[in-house]
């Protein structure tokens, strides 16, 4: 089966910057998967699987705009601290979670207060030129429950 819309594949990634550090893999861990044609991934690495299948592997490029976009000025915010999430102590220049009204958003920190803390909105990828070595495991068709929910469900999916 081919990766087409409203099918889960899932995959193993290594994720590099511009400069060819690894920011991020799966490898080692559970596989990651996704509903393919629901913006579930960034739409440049969406379009680089389409037609792919189990076993096939694919190493994409991706500018910044292709990607988390660029960085955006005066995305820096004070916020209360319990807006956000994160274990331990809050530190500068870690990434944490934001409760917003959209859902959790990932933000970098940049000053801690007593109540409140300086984040920057912007991804933590913004900005940055893209590169995934990617490896697909498995490609299913995904179920009606996952084309009405927009996701994949299971092993490296959507937990409910
Ligand atoms: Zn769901």
């Amino acid at each position: 089966m081919n990766i087409s819309k409203h099918t889960v594949a899932s995959f193993h990634y290594t994720l590099r910057n511009g400069e060819g550090l690894e920011l991020e893999s799966s490898r080692g861990d559970q596989p990651t998967a996704y509903l393919h044609g629901a913006s579930n991934i960034i739409p440049g690495l969406e379009a680089a699987l389409e037609g792919k299948a189990a076993g096939d592997y694919v190493e994409v490029t991706l500018s910044a705009e292709e990607a988390y976009g660029q960085r955006r000025e005066g995305a820096v915010q004070r916020v209360p601290v319990k807006h956000l999430i994160y274990r331990g102590k809050l530190r500068p220049g870690t990434t944490v979670q934001m409760n917003t009204q959209h859902g959790g958003i990932p933000v970098t920190v940049i000053k801690v207060g007593r109540h409140t803390a300086e984040v920057d909105t912007n991804h933590p990828l913004a900005g940055q030129n893209l590169s995934f070595e990617i490896d697909i495991v498995d490609v299913r068709a995904a179920t009606s429950e996952e084309i009405s929910h927009g996701h994949a469900h299971g092993a490296g999916g959507h937990q409910h």
